[in-house]
C-alpha cells in the first residue's frame, strides 16, 4: 500500500515553524523515562502541597496536547484544524468527580458543548467520561451488583439522568456521543447504560457510542455478542475501539484483587486484538458504525485496505478515524486530505483539571521508540521543509 502517511507537507500544514520546533523539542527532550518519572512525581506532589505549576505546564505539555482553558479558545483552534478537513471532538477533560455537585458541574459544561455541536459541523462528535458523572466507588459497587445505599443510589439515579440527557440533546442535535472508557472495575455497569441508550437512540443512524478497549481479553467477544444482539434490536450499534490507556493500572488492580489480569500480556496481542476488531466492525459496516481512535499506523493502514477490499467510500459516515490533539498529525491530516473521516479529540479545561489526561499522554509517549520516533523524524524533516520553503519565499 502506498504510504501516504508520509507526506509532510499535508502532515503539518496547519503549524507554523515555532510550532513544530516547540513538538519536536519536546518530543525528543521531554519523554524520557525518567524524566516523566520525576514530572509525575512532581505533579502529584504538587497537587497534595497546593503549590502552583501553572506556569511551568501550560507553555510545555498543556500547549501540545490541549485545546485551552475555556469551551470557546478550544473552538477557535477548532476552526483552524477544520480549515483542512479535520473534524474535532471537544472534550471537556473532567474525570473522577467526587460529590454529585461536582458531577453536576461537569454534566453543564458537556452541555454547553453538545449545544455549540448543534451548529457547528466541525464538531464530529460529543464525548463524556463516565466517571465525571458520577463518584468511581458507586460506579464499582453497581459493576460488582452490590447494594448501594440511599445516598448512592440517589448519586447513580442522578447519573442515569445525565447519561441519558447528554445523548437526548446529541439525538437532537444530529451529532454522534462517545462514551469513553475508563477502568475495568467500573465497566460493567458503563456497559449497561450504554446499551441502554444505543437501545433508546440508534434506531434510524448511529448516535451512541460505546468505547470498547482491545488491551481487555474479553472484548473481541463482547463485540461480536453485541452485534448479534443489535442485529436482534435493529439498531445500528455504535462502537469506538481504542487500545487502552490503563494498562499499568488494571495489572496492578488484579495483582491486588489475586485475580487473573484482564489485560493481555503483550502489546503483540493487544495490537492483533484491535485489528481483528476493526475488520469484524467494516465487515459489517452497514450494521456497526466504528470509530478508530489509534496512533497506530498498521492498524490505520489496515483499515484503508479493508475500505478498499470491502468497497466502503472514504466518507462513509459508519467509519471515522480519530488521533488525539498533539499527537500523529501525520496521520489525520494526511487521512482528511484524501477524503476520509476523521476527528481529532481536543480536551479542554483548567490546567489543574488536565493533569490527568497530561499523565496519560506522558507515560504513553515516555519511551521514543519504533512509531514514535518515525513521527519525530517526519517531524525533523517538516521543520526542515518549512525552513527551506521559508527562505525561497524571500
Ligand atoms: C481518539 C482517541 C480516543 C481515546 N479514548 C480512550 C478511551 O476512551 N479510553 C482509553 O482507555 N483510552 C483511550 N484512548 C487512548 C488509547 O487507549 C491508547 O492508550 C493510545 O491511543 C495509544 O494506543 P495506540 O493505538 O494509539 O498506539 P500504540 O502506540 O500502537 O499502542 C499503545 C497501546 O498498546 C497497548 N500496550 C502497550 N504495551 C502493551 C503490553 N505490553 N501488553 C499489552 N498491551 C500493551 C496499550 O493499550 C497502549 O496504550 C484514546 C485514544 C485516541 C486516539
Amino acid at each position: 500500500m502506498e504510504k501516504i502517511f508520509e507526506n509532510i507537507e499535508v502532515a503539518y500544514q496547519y503549524k507554523s515553524l515555532k510550532e513544530l520546533k516547540h513538538t519536536y523539542w519536546f518530543y525528543n527532550y521531554f519523554f524520557k523515562s525518567w524524566i516523566i518519572q520525576l514530572a509525575k512525581k512532581f505533579f502529584i506532589l504538587s497537587l497534595i502541597l497546593r503549590i502552583p505549576i501553572k506556569w511551568l505546564v501550560k507553555p510545555t505539555i498543556y500547549k501540545l496536547f490541549c485545546a485551552g482553558e475555556t469551551l470557546q479558545e478550544a473552538i477557535t483552534k477548532a476552526n483552524k484544524l477544520s480549515e483542512f478537513n479535520v473534524k474535532v471532538i471537544l472534550d471537556y477533560a473532567a474525570e473522577e468527580a467526587q460529590t454529585v455537585e461536582e458531577a453536576e458541574k461537569n454534566y453543564k459544561q458537556i452541555v454547553e458543548v453538545i449545544n455549540v455541536s448543534a451548529s457547528n459541523s466541525f464538531i464530529a462528535f460529543n464525548v463524556f467520561k463516565p466517571t465525571a458523572l458520577c463518584n468511581k466507588k458507586i460506579l464499582e459497587k453497581k459493576s460488582k451488583c452490590e447494594e448501594l445505599s440511599d445516598e448512592e443510589k440517589d448519586a447513580f439515579d442522578k447519573f442515569r439522568f445525565f447519561v441519558d440527557d447528554l445523548c437526548n440533546r446529541s439525538y437532537r442535535a444530529h451529532v454522534p456521543i462517545l462514551i469513553d472508557a475508563e477502568y475495568v472495575s467500573v465497566q460493567d455497569a458503563v456497559d449497561a447504560i450504554a446499551w441502554e441508550m444505543m437501545k433508546k437512540y440508534n434506531k434510524q443512524r448511529a448516535i451512541v457510542f460505546n468505547t470498547l478497549q482491545m488491551y481487555r481479553k474479553d472484548r473481541l467477544q463482547y463485540l461480536k455478542n453485541l452485534s448479534k444482539a443489535a442485529e436482534r434490536e435493529e439498531i445500528i450499534l455504535g462502537i469506538k475501539l481504542v487500545r487502552g490507556a490503563y494498562l499499568e493500572q488494571e495489572r496492578l488492580w488484579a495483582k491486588q484483587k489475586g485475580i487473573p489480569s484482564p489485560v493481555f500480556d503483550t502489546k503483540i496481542e493487544t495490537d492483533e486484538n484491535y485489528n481483528k476488531a476493526l475488520k469484524y466492525c467494516l465487515e459489517n459496516i452497514s450494521k456497526i458504525a466504528v470509530f478508530s481512535g489509534t496512533h497506530n499506523e498498521e492498524s490505520n493502514y489496515l483499515m484503508l485496505q479493508w475500505m478498499k477490499e470491502f468497497t466502503i467510500e472514504h466518507n462513509n459516515k459508519h467509519v471515522y478515524s480519530s488521533q488525539l490533539y498533539g499527537m500523529s498529525d501525520h496521520i489525520s491530516f494526511n487521512l482528511a486530505k484524501l477524503g476520509y473521516n476523521v476527528a481529532k479529540y481536543m480536551p479542554f479545561g483548567s490546567v489543574t483539571l488536565t493533569i490527568p489526561y497530561l499523565l496519560r499522554r506522558a507515560d504513553e509517549n515516555k519511551s521514543i521508540r519504533n512509531q514514535k520516533s518515525r513521527e519525530l523524524e517526519l517531524i525533523k524533516k517538516a521543520i526542515y521543509y518549512k525552513k527551506n520553503k521559508k527562505h525561497e519565499i524571500r
